[in-house]
């Protein structure tokens, strides 16, 4: 598509999506390698805050994982809305099948509208990849079995204002990441159930009931391009200030494509989350294959142990704060991420000048929240709020808590 042209669309498109999903580039495989023949299903008790929970990383942080989002009173109301949720994920569809159009176009298109109706930021679909299905229950440790044919992906913004304000490590940390989690995750449920009350079978999945690994399903529905920050899928208009829930389904749906917005060589060039991580967990290095998966590797250990363990906030979420993506949909960001979408000589001058502008920093004068932590049952006002990290490249080594 001729460079004028694409920046045209990218101001004048019609909506369907909030945002202008129609002027990304699409392609047939997503831009890091996914080897699908080597994929082994992944074992959901083996993430890095069960692994925590049942006490491989100490017994500190055994103790901590039973407190570290409750710890917040807005975190804990925000979790015990996740609960709630977990129990209402799936149920029998309807006998009859509802009189609706039998085209998977118009169809895929509704259930998007639906999506955006619920308030819901972005919306994807594709075939549920059978090596995105873990391997075994979490909560039962019984082996997972899910055949759905669709899976649709609903991610929800973690709010840009707050993410300006916050340090990423304070004690609004958590409630960041836990009002996308509940949010996309009552979203998937109202979807799942309608889906059903249409007569085809749906099973919603978020947070606090997933049988399916999130990533590769954003990866596949376009939503996204894996970013330096590890397991983490980065979207081209919210960056990685995002979390997502699915719903996997037989309803039949037209599929969207894998995305390709420069991301790969934009992470080569920055850097910007593994210099702030207050853990050392993000790597400056190149990328690996790992089952069967590219992706810059991550120190799950130390990620786990900066958010379970922090001690002077709830969580953690330095990465996503920091990053030059995470900014807000304004005409002149707008403007700034098609070039760094489109522009390949744009992208190192726009690292520079992420950082030259100050973008990232916190602006404490917005902040909004109370810093508050539950100690004993008692509610207290903390004595800290927050610290970065400040790595030089090849010494992301300081600060992970044990
Ligand atoms: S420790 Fe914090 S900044 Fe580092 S990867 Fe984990 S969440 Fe991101
Ligand atoms: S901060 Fe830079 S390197 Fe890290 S995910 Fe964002 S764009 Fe990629």
């Amino acid at each position: 598509m001729p460079i004028v042209t694409s920046y045209m669309r990218a101001f004048n498109h019609k909506r369907l999506d909030p945002y202008p999903m129609e002027i990304l580039k699409r392609v047939d495989r997503p831009t890091t390698l996914v080897r699908e023949e080597d994929i082994q299903r992944v074992d959901e008790r083996e993430s890095g805050f069960n692994r925590a929970l049942r006490g491989d990383f100490g017994p500190r942080l055994a103790k901590e994982r039973h407190r570290f989002v409750a710890k917040h009173p807005l975190s804990h109301a925000l979790v015990n809305m996740q609960f709630t949720l977990s129990t209402i994920v799936d149920g029998i569809a309807a006998e009859n099948k509802a009189p609706i159009p039998d085209d998977p176009v118009a169809m895929a298109r509704h259930i998007k509208e639906t999506a955006y109706f619920l308030r819901a930021d972005q919306v994807g679909i594709c075939e549920l990849p059978p090596y995105a299905v873990y391997s075994h229950s979490m909560e039962t440790g019984e082996p997972v079995e899910l055949s759905h044919k669709y899976a649709i992906a609903v991610i929800v913004d973690q709010d840009w204002k707050t993410a300006r304000a916050t340090v990423g490590n304070d004690w609004i940390s958590n409630s960041m990441s836990f009002l996308s989690y509940s949010t996309s995750g009552f979203i998937a449920c109202i979807l799942a159930d309608y889906i059903r009350l249409l007569g085809y079978p749906a099973r919603a999945h978020h947070a606090r009931n997933y049988q399916v690994v999130v990533p590769p399903i954003l990866l596949k529905a376009g939503l996204g391009e894996m970013c330096r920050i590890g397991d983490i899928v980065l979207n081209p208009f919210i960056g990685p200030r995002f979390k997502a829930s699915v719903v996997t389904t037989d309803l039949p749906l037209a599929v969207d494509k894998p995305i390709d917005f420069g991301l790969q060589d934009f992470c080569d060039k920055c850097g910007k989350c593994a210099r702030y991580c207050p853990s050392g967990a993000i790597s400056f290095g190149d990328k690996i294959i790992y089952n069967g998966y590219e992706k810059w590797p991550n120190d799950v250990e130390k990620c786990t142990k900066q958010r379970v363990g922090n001690k002077t906030g709830s969580g953690c979420g330095v990465c996503v704060v920091v990053c030059p993506w995470n900014k807000p949909y304004t005409p002149f960001h707008r403007f700034v991420q098609w070039s760094m979408r489109n522009v390949p000589f744009a992208r190192r001058f726009a690292v520079w000048a992420d950082d030259l502008m100050g973008y990232g920093r916190p602006h404490p004068e917005d902040k909004w929240w109370l810093d508050l932590e539950d100690v004993d049952g008692i509610l207290q006002v903390p004595a800290r709020a927050g610290e970065r990290g400040n790595n030089r490249p090849n010494d992301g080594k300081r600060n992970a808590e044990s």
